[in-house]
């Protein structure tokens, strides 16, 4: 899926530039069901738009839009600890909506993935503030709420290595002869050989006492 990086410019109120070290993921939809990861991008840098409200990243059925770097603040939250502790994500509520919680859940995981964050880390926008927030998940008591979590676990669990594979799979990353992704995947015959030639060359390089 497409990640798109369109930095807003730094602007008081959407994006002052101050630094965060964030701990959660905030989530929220857009409570507005016309408007894409685009529309709410452009929304954001419109001259009309003077509320003090941000967000990092958007993501809708066909694309995620990154406006905001995940290490400085945005105001989504409705909360000062929210905004200083959380990366806000916005899922868009246009388009078709299994497509934009799949790719909603691919991207979440990828974080917590990235910074070795299970899905404990996730918040709802309605857990800083309050507010009805993601609406799309607030049926039956929060009903949606948990199976997103469940979609983001099991995402998740694709990027993790079981643990009987976990030695050998972190000696192959710390040595450079796997990247460390896609544990679960099947390999195709040229990621094989290319594994047991970074190998090979290893035990070179052992051999030729470079190492
Ligand atoms: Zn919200």
């Amino acid at each position: 899926m497409n990640y798109k990086i369109q930095h807003i410019p730094f602007s008081e109120g959407k994006r002052p530039g101050i630094k965060i070290n964030p701990k959660y993921i905030t989530i929220h939809s857009t409570a507005n069901e016309k408007s894409s990861a685009q529309n709410e991008r452009d929304w954001l840098v419109n001259p009309s738009n003077n509320r003090i409200a941000s967000w990092h990243i958007a993501v809708d059925e066909k694309e995620i839009i990154e406006a905001i770097p995940l290490d400085e603040i945005a105001y989504h939250a409705g909360d000062k600890r929210g905004n200083n502790l959380s990366i806000g994500i916005e899922i868009c509520e246009s388009g078709n909506r299994e497509k934009t919680l799949k790719n909603a859940a691919i991207l979440v995981s990828d974080i917590l993935y990235r910074k070795g964050w299970d899905i404990d880390r996730m918040r709802r926008h309605f857990d800083w503030s309050g507010k009805n927030c993601p609406r799309i998940f607030n049926y039956n008591n929060w009903e949606g709420w948990t199976k997103f979590k469940k979609d983001v676990s099991l995402e998740l669990s694709k990027m993790n290595a079981s643990t009987w594979a976990k030695t050998p799979w972190d000696w192959g990353v710390k040595e450079g002869i796997i990247d460390g992704k896609r544990p679960k995947d099947f390999a195709t015959r040229e990621e094989v050989i290319t594994i047991i030639y970074r190998f090979k060359n290893k035990i070179e390089n052992i051999k030729n006492n470079k190492l």
